[in-house]
């Protein structure tokens, strides 16, 4: 079955609807969903509706839009809290150079000090890098005996040729809704990426997928994405179901205990 691997249920737009999108999961054919955090508040959510489900993981991390607020309280939550059984990894962490809604400086920064605590408790990273795929690649070469715990680009938007760049570090790449945009144009993305490190995911409530742009995204919206996968790899749909649930269980290693 799929899993979604980035989900934000917790956002007002799912308001009321949470419970009921959960208890749907299955007959979606979604044997789970992980539940990212942005900052201190929705990585409490995020551990909240983990310990309320079986079928929720949750990550925990300060977004970059969010980097200005962090600070010690946060860096607290996350390291006591990865040591839950369903916390699996740090995330959403990186940089966001098209929206700026906080200082670079300060993004890069807050982006490293996650780093850490990742390495320091053990955990793969989320990474959500846009328009600064550079400077990420700079900040993960300085930490890269740090990043043995696994890394995944969630959303990953760059080009099949960055891919080769990010392998270096091992990464995992997760696709979402934007590859079935009309104007996309991720085909050779998406045929880049090899099958061991190819993971899906929604970021519900946003990216939702054709055809439902327009309305907010849900987990089961995902079949849309795998469909897409499969048709542009050329592979059964249940083979990406396969893969892509092997890799998501084997980054997050958390998932087999
Ligand atoms: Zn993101
Ligand atoms: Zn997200």
């Amino acid at each position: 079955m799929i899993i979604d691997s980035h989900c934000h249920l917790g956002d007002e737009r799912l308001y009321g609807r949470v419970d009921d999108i959960i208890a749907g999961l299955k007959d979606e054919g979604i044997e789970s969903v992980i539940e990212v955090g942005f900052d201190l508040q929705s990585s409490q959510t995020a551990v909240k509706l983990s310990e309320k489900y079986d079928n929720v993981f949750a990550v925990v991390g300060t977004h970059p839009h969010e980097a200005q607020n962090y600070n010690a309280e946060c860096e607290s939550f996350y390291r006591r809290s990865a040591g839950l059984d369903k916390v699996v990894a740090i995330g959403e962490i990186g940089l966001d150079y098209y929206y700026d809604l906080s200082p670079r400086e300060i993004q890069k920064d807050v982006f490293a000090a996650q780093l850490d605590i990742a390495y320091e408790v053990g955990l793969p990273v989320v990474l959500h890098i846009r328009d600064a795929y550079k400077d990420a690649l700079d900040i993960l070469t300085a930490k890269k005996d740090k990043l043995g715990a696994g890394v995944l680009l969630h959303c990953y938007s760059s080009s099949a040729e960055m891919i080769k760049q990010f392998d270096k570090f091992d990464c995992y790449y997760a696709l979402g809704g934007a590859i079935t945009f009309k104007n996309a144009k991720k085909d050779d993305v998406i045929k880049a990426i090899p099958q061991d490190r190819l993971i899906v995911e929604t970021d519900c409530p946003y990216m939702t997928p054709v055809p439902f742009r327009g309305q907010p995204n849900e987990p089961k919206f995902i079949n849309y994405v795998v469909d897409k996968i499969a048709d542009v790899k050329n592979l059964p749909r249940e083979k990406i179901v396969e893969i892509t649930n092997i890799n998501t269980k084997r980054l997050f290693s958390k998932y087999n205990l």
